[in-house]
């Protein structure tokens, strides 16, 4: 007989269990441990690489776009990990490139110091719902299958996956046809000071001028002073949550790399070579809660402030094109806040999504998809489930007033 699915019944051992279950490493993960172990949770932080930092540090994604809500956790890993480049103010912005193996190694050190318990090499599997109550989360580990009990359960996987699975309600990409933003493989060229021999690959491009290039542009940095190039030029349209899609991606996002380097070798760059290609492909892009709130368009160009506010930014409209067409979306704005309901599902108990897969339109997650806002989340996240749980509320009930005044104590700061 021929099936198309199968049903596993299996008993599996409970590894561990914890006031918050943190599933993700990125900067959301990192924060939502960080903020919970802090108001006095036993935390566990489950990663599926062998590296936090998320997108930062796997995707290479080594940079902070110029933001103007640099405050709490983030600002903190700033103040340690990259003093010389901390704002005065929470409200000046900030630019800065970093080496992504450095911010690795930090995390590591950081989150240990937090007393936060990482599980490297664990990868979500599956949700388990007493009712509509998440209880538990089962994970593919080095083991075999495990099982992780919990409290909380705060979702940094960057995809909703874990709240997808607990048959929360989700969208991904544009409202008109469901396509997302385009992937891209970051990598690092070194200027070695010496002519170098340019290198293209069999079945690689030979791009002649900018407008043959992915993206139709140069988009590169190179401001850490060691000739460092950091480079963000290719680009593979499809949803980074699909398997066939991210199959595609890998491979043809290498080839798009080894041949933009091969260009640069050819027009600026002749004494660098690669030195770096991030372990994988850069997604912008998959899947959004259907949350409490949806955060739209209409209130980025508004600049709207809510009463729940659990984080700010000011960070362009930016839309990489779906259609993989060479074009880039971008629109200035004043700054906006982030409801908190953003992040609450609207039917499972239990359970927060923080980071990029928020509840957000496609537009406005362009938006609000910057590392220093995700790390801003994730923060709000944690004291919110550490409230939770004190209170004996549910996460939707979380007093917005204490979550204001535990996150003040935490540094962090609104704009009014
Ligand atoms: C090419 C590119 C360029 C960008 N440029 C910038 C920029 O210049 N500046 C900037 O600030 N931001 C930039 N961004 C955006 C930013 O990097 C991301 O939006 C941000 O890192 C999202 O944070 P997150 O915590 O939501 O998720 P992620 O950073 O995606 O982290 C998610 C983590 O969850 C883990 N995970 C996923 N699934 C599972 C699972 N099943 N089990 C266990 N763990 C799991 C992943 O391994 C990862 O560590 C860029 C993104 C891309 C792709």
């Amino acid at each position: 007989m021929v099936t198309n699915h199968y049903e596993l019944h299996r008993q599996i051992p409970v590894y561990d269990r914890a006031d918050l279950v943190v599933i993700g490493g990125g900067p959301s993960g990192v924060a939502a441990a960080i903020a919970g172990a802090r108001h006095g949770k036993k935390v566990i932080l489950l990663e599926h690489t062998a590296q936090l930092g998320g997108m930062g540090t796997l995707g290479n994604v080594s940079i902070f776009m110029k933001v103007g809500n640099c405050t709490g956790i983030y600002r903190e890993l700033i103040a340690e990990f990259a003093s010389a480049h901390l704002p005065n103010g929470h409200e000046e912005g900030l630019e800065h490139q970093f080496n992504p193996f450095r911010l690795r190694y930090y995390l590591n050190e950081k989150l240990e110091r937090e007393h936060v318990k990482v599980c490297y090499h664990t990868s979500f599997v599956s949700s388990v719902l007493i009712e509509n109550q998440m209880s538990a989360v089962m994970i593919n580990t080095r083991e075999g299958l495990r099982a992780v009990e919990g409290a909380v359960f705060l979702d940094c996987t960057g995809d909703a996956r874990v709240a997808i699975d607990a048959g929360a309600a989700y969208t991904s990409g544009r409202e008109s046809d469901g396509m997302t933003q385009p992937m891209t493989l970051m990598f690092m060229m070194q200027n070695t000071g010496v002519p170098v021999q340019a290198y293209l690959p069999e079945g690689c491009y030979y791009y002649e001028k900018p407008e043959d290039l992915p993206q139709g542009r140069h988009l590169y940095w190179e401001r850490m002073g060691d000739g460092t190039l950091l480079v963000n030029m290719s680009r593979v349209k499809g949803n980074g949550a699909k398997i066939d899609d991210v199959n595609f991606a890998e491979k043809e996002c290498l080839r798009q790399v080894f041949s933009i380097a091969h260009y640069l070798q050819r027009n600026g760059f002749e004494t660098y070579t690669i030195s770096h290609v991030a372990s994988q492909t850069g997604v912008r892009e998959t899947n959004q809660l259907v949350g409490s709130y949806t955060l739209t368009e209409e209130d980025l160009m508004a600049g709207r402030r809510f009463p729940d506010v659990a984080a700010q930014t000011n960070y362009e409209i930016d839309i990489h094109s779906p259609d993989g067409a060479k074009v880039t979306d971008e629109r200035h704005i004043d700054g906006y806040d982030i409801p908190y309901r953003c992040m609450v599902p609207a039917s499972v108990e239990g359970l927060l999504v923080a980071g990029r897969a928020i509840s957000a339109t496609h537009v406005a997650m362009s938006s609000m998809r910057i590392q220093a806002t995700c790390y801003a989340l994730g923060q709000a996240a944690g004291v919110a489930a550490s409230i939770a749980i004190d209170s004996h509320c549910k996460l939707r009930d979380v007093p917005m007033e204490k979550l204001h005044e535990a996150l003040k104590k935490q540094g962090v700061h609104f704009v009014q």
